[in-house]
């Protein structure tokens, strides 16, 4: 298939001048972006034309590109690209060919559906937009579409505009067939996109490149990303139920990625978190085994209300192992499973000035999660009809993860109270934990959720013989969710090859006789067959 010509989307800039100039430099068509300015100093040149002007049947075609123009924001164009206004650079640029005598004219552009349709759309002059950047399905008979293939559009200048796109990832090729009358305007507009399936019999060539280059993945796979201190649980059993160690590393590694932005909060569906990873050196294949499906970081602004909302969700199947449940960053929550599903969470605190304050549910929140959820994946609906200016296609979740890892090896995984699981029947104002529990330790007959409840007031909570009513500041926050009973010098352990309980007692308490202690509080495991990776809770010594 020929090209005709190309527009350069944001992606095209996230390694910088340096990936793009050699791609540049080596095809042939001709690349547009009427926004894109390039300084003298610039490695791309002058490879990047705001138009080109083809001969089609006897008539000039006119092209005119444009790029979104929040690309320095979500990527990294460097200091000789500039990203100047679209609208305004498109107008200049269709002014030009129209002065040329060109009459038909198409914009080619990266800036997405929505604004396609509110301004691209509305330049004057522009007779055609064909579009991408929202990854948008058109089509006349998919229900899944946002819109019709072509989506006409009224132009100020009194005549239609056909709008077209045709998804992602070359998963379509958009067919489109337009009839200009001989003033240059759209007389007939109509076509779908081509679902590129089986019945498509591939190119034998390109398989084969994709094969050869196929070869340097598994060396990319071998590549080193950091190391690890000790064996980062990422199990199913913790990831859908607890807060896992996992989970905090990849919402830690996302958070930091997109801290620049102003966002303070992370959301992971823990069933988006497939495998652990061992201590010691950590391979770019074992972060593409946690992280398998290729999501990319996404953000966006959501009101505190919907917000707990989608926590709920995270909490609403916890009897399934659903992978819904909400591993966090920037964010603590407690929830209580014996209550209903969309009555669950708690409490909610946020990260605000270096300390923990309730959610506010009418105030906006920048957010981040990952592309999957962000779309309504794992029950996520929240995030998908509520949220505002979400951009999806932010750096990969897999780099994201081994980013961070090089910058903080060797890691160190961490459990830190971010989740809290309350135990039923405690009074609702108990129901807190995230926070650490003032230091007021006049009052010991208030419970802290930590503590066992009054055995008057919480019949169903397991009643030590010394409940130890005198110890509110270390109230567990730093804790994974452990019903009450847990007192609070509770620690965790992170299995590794070859551990035993009697060897954790032996370390835990000076005395492997007390492995029973170990066992009861991790029921569901067996002594012989401990999963490596997995979260021990480790009581306190009696
Ligand atoms: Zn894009």
């Amino acid at each position: 298939m020929k090209f005709d010509a190309m527009t350069v989307g944001n992606h095209e800039f996230d390694d910088g001048e340096d990936a793009l100039a050699p791609f540049l430099d080596v095809i042939q068509f001709p690349v547009l972006s009427a926004n894109v300015k390039a300084s003298a100093a610039a490695k791309v040149g002058d490879r990047i034309k705001p138009s080109v002007v083809l001969e089609v049947g006897g008539q000039k075609i006119g092209i005119v590109g444009a790029v979104t123009t929040d690309t320095p924001e979500i990527a990294s164009p460097g200091p000789n690209i500039t990203i100047e206004d679209d609208v305004r650079t498109i107008t200049a640029e269709v002014e030009k060919l129209k002065a040329e005598g060109v009459n038909k004219i198409i914009a080619l552009t990266h800036v997405g559906y929505p604004r396609d349709k509110e301004a691209i759309a509305r330049i004057p002059g522009v007779d055609v937009v064909v579009g991408g950047h929202t990854h948008s399905l058109l089509s006349n008979t998919d229900p899944k579409a946002e819109g019709p293939y072509p989506t006409m559009i009224d132009n100020p200048d009194g005549y239609k505009v056909p709008v077209t796109q045709a998804a992602s990832y070359s998963k379509y090729l958009g067919e489109f067939k337009v009839v200009f009358d001989d003033d240059g305007v759209v007389k007939e507009a109509d076509g779908d996109p081509i679902y590129l399936d089986k019945s498509i019999e591939p190119d034998a060539q390109v398989l084969a490149r994709i094969k050869e280059l196929g070869a340097p993945i598994e060396e990319l796979k071998a590549q080193k990303v950091g190391e690890t201190t000790e064996a980062v649980d990422g199990s199913r059993e913790n990831c859908r139920a607890r807060e896992c160690a996992m989970g905090n590393l990849v919402s830690d590694a996302v958070l930091e990625r997109v801290k620049g932005q102003g966002v303070g909060i992370v959301i992971t569906n823990g069933g988006g978190l497939r495998a652990s990873i061992g201590q010691g050196q950590v391979t770019m294949g074992d972060v593409l085994t946690v992280l398998p499906f290729q999501n990319t970081v996404a953000t966006f602004q959501l009101s505190g209300k919907d917000l707990k909302e989608a926590l709920e969700n995270g909490v609403s199947q916890l009897e399934e192992g659903a992978g819904r449940f909400a591993q966090v960053a920037g964010l603590k929550y407690a929830f209580d499973k014996s209550a209903p599903p969309q009555s669950r969470v708690k409490s909610v605190e946020v990260m605000e000035n270096g300390g923990w304050v309730p959610l506010d549910p009418d105030k906006d929140y920048l957010v981040a999660a990952n592309n999957y959820t962000r779309q309504g994946g794992d029950g996520y609906k929240v995030f998908a009809e509520k949220a505002k200016n979400a951009y999806d296609y932010g750096p990969g979740l897999e780099q994201t993860v081994a980013d961070y890892l090089g910058t903080h090896s060797p890691y160190t995984p961490k459990l830190e109270g971010r989740i809290t699981e309350v135990a039923a029947a405690q009074p609702a104002e108990a129901a807190a934990p995230a926070a650490p529990a003032p230091a007021e330790p006049a009052k010991p007959a208030e419970p802290t959720p930590a503590q066992p409840a009054p055995a008057e007031t919480a019949p169903t909570a397991p009643a030590p013989a010394e409940p130890a009513p005198a110890q509110p500041a270390e109230a567990a926050p730093a804790q994974p969710a452990q019903p009450a009973a847990a007192e609070p010098a509770q620690t965790t352990h992170v299995v590794a090859g070859g551990d035993t309980y009697w060897d954790l007692a032996a370390k835990a308490y000076g005395d492997g006789t007390k492995w029973r202690t170990i066992a009861e509080a991790n029921p569901g495991y067996r002594p012989r067959r401990l999963p490596i990776g997995a979260t021990l809770t480790i009581p306190a010594a009696q």
